[in-house]
């Protein structure tokens, strides 16, 4: 049925089986949505059993939108919704969005803004004819949150023609006969960086991740070269979460003929703009040529589409994707992906952390059905055993300790996100336990963003950091212990002052803030280095891991001079956001319903390889280990 026939059939529903059929104006798709434009907001909202009903009946999710004529003044709205939320809910902003009739109000509390049930919500919506959408203002200021929430809202009708757009596209009527699905990878297969797969069936071509290697001048960028890929023909890009190995390489799809939607998390879209936007800045600084610019990652922006975990959602006439908790990083997704009616299921896993942290509960294993899993297997290896978390946090507190007590200070590279705020999550809570003294943690680089924007997501974390958060009341990253280093002169002092922690990126020691601290305090014996994280080989981190013990760097006059590396230099292993080899057997193990086929991807070869071998011996499952370019057809 094409989407004409298909809205047509809607609309049949809605005025053969609702009683509100005489004030709906229009009905319309956006994206994967479908828009109900009502005349009377107060008559739906007393149907709300029969509007679940209607989108039971029609298995799509159903936005309701006030008739423009009906809108009230945007001042006198403001002024009732002044009136109606108590001021314990802390409006931060109200901005109205003429377009499509709706009022953002972003409240430090949004829960007494939605009041018991949505009670208040409705309320408002009923006094104002707009309808109310309440975001969560970040407890720490992101400029980065506030900037897209605003481009969003500032792009209004040209963001809804795009919407309506990919709403024809996806519901348009399925012509190609025939019932095969093939899994291409572009890259990241045998390999870490560049991820990207295509994932094609006789109707609907989807890409899955798009991601760059940093690290690499030669291998940068995914296989887009192939002729299966044409850019104007791909109905969606799939992205499992924020890194740039992952979302990297997205905003050049849109130079190039890709018009359709980035499905992802709401907090993976402001991560991944967050991290593209800092790769830029980096190329530019460093006069790098990028295939992109800043416009692109605004025209990424304009045609992400987010989705919350669980949110089953048709992305094309044969795919459907659902999104679940992968516990590696703020919204990181594993997705789920149902081809056809029932005809085939896969599960692509992103980076996946099976174990709980402090940050994130495990990824989820249970899914409705799957036949094919393609996991992440960067640490497959026979010999990737990581310690017990716990182990490895009293190693790291105890060398914090006795490097401050000395006198020196600590420095730990880290990733802007992820890393960075499970060992500012450690620190708050040995501090709360008298475990460690109220030394200032000082953090450098794009760490304070990001943490920024984990506030805004608290829906994302751990029960058991919710439950700090909402009930006690103890937000770590609000800690006054942490202390953000805003430019070249605090830098400075942070080197010259008392023992401290600073936290700084790049986590591979690539760049960033984190280089100015090596070179002024690694000749003093009393400080000590702490590796948390992946030293990928040929990085600079790397190399001091294993023991130079002089390394060359360039101070700003471009000159090179060597820096003598007196201060200790530590590992601690165990905080890795991705699945060590035990937990990728053991979340193979775990999958309900069993696989008949795990493809791994995600690694250096020799762990993709020994992963996949251990695999088929122990479970008894085909498994296979495709170079970049190759396809399996999966059914
Ligand atoms: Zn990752």
């Amino acid at each position: 049925m094409a989407a004409e026939e298909l809205l047509g059939e809607i609309k049949r529903v809605v005025v053969e089986e609702t009683p509100f059929a005489s004030v709906i104006s229009d009905i319309s798709f956006e994206g994967p949505r479908v828009v109900l434009c009502c005349k009377n907001l107060d008559l739906l909202m007393q149907n709300g059993e029969a509007i679940k009903e209607l989108a039971r009946k029609i298995r799509k999710r159903i936005v309701l939108r006030p008739d423009p004529s009906i809108l009230s003044k945007p001042e006198e709205a403001e002024k009732e919704i002044r009136r109606l939320v108590p001021p314990e809910a802390g409006i931060t902003s109200i901005i109205f969005s003429q377009v499509i009739g709706e009022v953002t109000i972003e409240a430090q509390k949004p829960g007494i803004a939605i009041g018991k049930g949505g009670a208040l919500l409705r309320e408002i919506m009923r006094r104002i004819s707009w309808t109310p959408r309440i975001v969560r203002a970040p407890p720490i200021k992101s400029e980065i949150v506030q900037n897209i929430r605003l481009s969003i809202i500032q792009a209004g009708a040209g963001r809804r023609d795009i919407l309506q757009k990919i709403g024809r596209r996806i519901h348009r009527e399925q012509k190609a006969k025939g019932d095969w699905t093939r899994l291409t990878s572009l890259g990241g297969s045998r390999e870490v960086g560049r991820s990207s797969f295509l994932l094609q069936t006789p109707e609907s071509r989807i890409m899955l991740d798009c991601g760059v290697n940093v690290a690499s001048e030669d291998r940068a960028f995914p296989h887009l070269e192939v002729p299966e890929v044409r850019l104007p023909e791909l109905d969606a890009v799939i992205l499992s979460h924020a890194h740039l190995d992952h979302c990297g390489f997205i905003p050049y799809l849109y130079k190039y003929g890709f018009e359709g939607p980035v499905y992802c998390t709401p907090a993976t879209r402001d991560l991944a703009v967050l991290l593209q936007l800092d790769y830029v800045d980096i190329a530019e600084r460093e006069d790098k040529l990028l295939p992109y610019n800043k416009k692109d990652i605004k025209t990424f922006l304009r045609h992400c589409i987010p989705l919350d975990y669980g949110d089953v959602t048709d992305i094309s006439p044969d795919i459907r994707i659902t999104f679940h908790n992968a516990g590696h990083i703020l919204g990181s997704s594993i997705v789920h992906i149902h081809v056809g009616e029932g005809l085939y299921n896969l599960v692509y896993t992103g980076d996946m952390k099976f174990d709980k942290t402090r940050l994130f509960s495990p990824a989820v294993c249970m899914f409705p059905r799957v036949e094919t899993l393609v996991m992440d297997s960067t640490y497959g290896g026979g010999g990737d055993i990581q310690p017990f978390r716990a182990d490895a946090e009293s190693e790291f507190i105890r060398i914090v300790n006795e490097t401050l007590k000395q006198g020196g200070k600590v420095v730990v590279p880290a990733f802007a996100v992820g890393r960075a705020q499970e060992i500012m999550i450690l620190l708050d809570d040995c501090r709360r336990k008298g475990i460690f003294d109220g030394f200032p943690v000082y953090l450098d680089g794009m760490i304070w963003e990001a943490t920024a924007i984990h506030t805004a997501y608290p829906e994302c974390l751990s029960q058991d950091l919710r439950e700090q958060i909402f009930r006690m009341d103890q937000n770590p990253f609000l800690s006054d212990m942490f202390v953000r280093v805003k430019g070249p002169d605090q830098r400075a002092q942070v080197i010259e002052g008392e023992p401290a922690v600073i936290v700084s990126t790049a986590g591979m020691m690539a760049g960033g803030p984190v280089l100015e601290y090596f070179k002024e305090l690694a000749p003093d014996p009393r400080n000590v280095l702490i590796f948390v994280g992946y030293q990928c080989e040929g990085s600079l981190g790397r190399r001091i891991q294993k023991g130079w013990r002089e390394v060359p760097l360039r101070n700003e006059k471009g000159r090179v001079k060597n820096v003598k590396v007196n201060m200790e230099v530590r590992t601690v292993e165990g905080f890795s956001g991705h699945s060590d080899r035990a937990q990728l057997l053991n979340y193979v193990q775990r999958i309900s319903p069993k696989p008949q086929r795990v493809v791994c991807c995600h690694g250096e070869e020799s762990k993709c390889l020994d992963l996949a071998s251990a695999l088929h011996k122990l479970f008894r499952i085909e498994t296979r280990v495709p170079r970049n370019l190759e396809t399996i057809r999966l059914h």
